[in-house]
C-alpha cells in the first residue's frame, strides 16, 4: 500500500482505539455509555463492534494525531479535520458523538460514523469521501460477518449501524448494513461473490419499504434470490428487537420473511383500502399483474389460490384473467 494510504489507516487505527477508551473508561464518555446503555446495547457489544466517543471538543483529534507524527494535510486528506477557510487552521470533523468505526473488507479502519446523543441534527454523520473510504463499495460490518455469510449461504441486508448491531446481538450474525445510502451495483457484486440468498430487513417505514422494493428488484435483476422481512407499526429492527425481544425477532421477522412475489403483494396493498370496491379491483389488476410475470406455475398457482380465497373469487376466472395479461404484456 502507498504510504499516504498506511498512515490515513493507521490515523484511523489509533483514533478508533482512543474513542473506545473514551467512551467505556472515562468520566467524559459516561453520558454516551449511558445513551447507548439505556438503548440496550451491552458492554459486549460495544467491544464487539468498537463503539467509541468523540470529545466535545474543536481540537482534539488535531492534537491527539499530529503529536502522535501525522501532518494536518493527511489527516484533513483522511477526513477527520477539517480547514477553516478564513484563517487556514484546522477543527475536528467529529465531535460530541458516538463513534461507529467503518471497517473496509479486509478489516482496515477507514471511515466513521458519528451519531448524536440526542435529538441533534443531523442524527449521523459521516466520514466523507476519501482515498480510503468509498461509501458506495463498503457495506458495514461485511468484514466480520463474510464467514458467516458464507456459512450459511445468505446475508442479511439492513439500513442502519443500530439495525445491523442488534441483529447480531440477537444472533443474526451474517448482517450487513448499507449505511443509509441506496444499495449500489458495487454492493451487489461484493455480495454476489459470497451468496445468492439475501434477507432485505429494511425499516419498515414507508421510505424503508420503498427502498426494499427498489432493492429487491436490483438484485433479482442480478440473478439473486432474495427474502424480504417486515416488520408492524413502522418499526425499525432495532427498535423491534427492543420491544419484543431478540427471539420474536429471530422467529416471527427473519422467520416469517416474505418471498419477493409475496412481498411485492403485501408493497402493492400499501395505501389502498381493500373493503373499497375500487381499490380491491386495482388491488386484484396488480396482483394479477406481478403474478404473471412468475416462470413457475406452481408458485402461480399458490398465489392465484392466495387470491380466490380472500376475495372469495372462483380460480377459473382468475387464472383467464392472468393469462390474458401474460399475453397482453408479451
Ligand atoms: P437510530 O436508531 O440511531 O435513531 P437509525 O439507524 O434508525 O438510527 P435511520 O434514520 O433509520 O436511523 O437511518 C438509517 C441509516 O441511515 C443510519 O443508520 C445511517 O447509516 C444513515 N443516516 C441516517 N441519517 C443520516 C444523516 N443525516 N447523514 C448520513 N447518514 C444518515
Ligand atoms: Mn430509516
Ligand atoms: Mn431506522
Ligand atoms: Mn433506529
Amino acid at each position: 500500500l502507498p504510504e499516504g494510504i498506511k498512515q490515513m489507516m493507521e490515523a484511523h487505527e489509533l483514533l478508533k482505539k482512543f474513542y473506545h477508551h473514551l467512551l467505556l473508561n472515562t468520566k467524559e464518555g459516561q453520558e454516551a455509555l449511558e445513551y447507548l446503555l439505556g438503548r440496550g446495547f451491552t458492554e459486549e457489544t460495544i467491544k464487539k463492534f468498537q463503539i467509541g466517543y468523540s470529545l466535545d471538543s474543536w481540537d482534539f483529534v488535531y492534537k491527539f494525531l499530529t503529536k502522535r507524527g501525522f501532518s494536518s494535510k493527511r489527516l484533513e486528506e483522511a477526513g477527520l479535520i477539517i480547514m477553516r477557510e478564513r484563517d487556514g487552521t484546522y477543527f475536528d470533523r467529529f465531535r460530541n458523538r458516538i463513534m461507529f468505526p467503518i471497517l473496509d473488507h479486509q478489516g482496515n479502519t477507514i471511515a466513521f460514523s458519528g451519531r448524536a446523543l440526542g435529538e441533534d441534527e443531523p442524527k449521523y454523520m459521516n466520514s466523507p469521501e476519501t482515498a480510503i473510504f468509498n461509501k458506495s463499495k463498503i457495506l458495514y460490518n461485511f468484514h466480520s460477518s463474510r464467514p458467516q455469510i458464507r456459512k450459511k449461504e445468505q446475508v442479511v441486508l439492513f439500513e442502519g449501524f443500530a439495525d445491523c448491531i442488534s441483529a447480531v446481538a440477537a444472533g443474526i450474525d451474517h448482517s450487513v448494513a448499507t449505511m443509509g445510502t441506496s444499495l449500489t451495483p458495487q454492493h451487489i457484486d461484493l455480495i454476489k461473490r459470497n451468496t445468492s440468498n439475501v434477507l432485505i430487513c429494511y425499516d419498515s417505514d414507508s421510505a424503508g419499504i420503498t427502498a426494499a422494493d427498489r432493492a429487491s428488484t436490483m438484485l433479482q435483476e442480478a440473478g439473486l434470490s432474495i427474502k424480504v422481512a417486515l416488520m408492524p407499526d413502522n418499526l425499525d429492527p432495532d427498535d423491534y428487537i427492543k420491544k419484543y425481544g431478540a427471539t420474536s425477532f429471530v422467529t416471527d421477522v427473519i422467520g416469517a420473511s416474505l418471498t419477493a412475489t409475496g412481498f411485492r403483494l403485501q408493497f402493492l396493498r400499501r395505501g389502498k383500502n381493500l373493503t373499497n370496491e375500487g381499490d380491491r379491483i386495482q388491488y386484484i389488476e396488480a396482483a394479477l399483474r406481478e403474478i404473471s410475470r412468475l416462470g413457475n406455475a406452481v408458485e402461480r398457482d399458490y398465489y392465484l389460490r392466495q387470491l380466490s380465497s380472500e376475495f372469495t373469487l372462483s380460480l377459473d376466472a382468475l387464472e383467464q384473467q392472468q393469462r390474458q395479461i401474460f399475453y397482453a404484456e408479451k
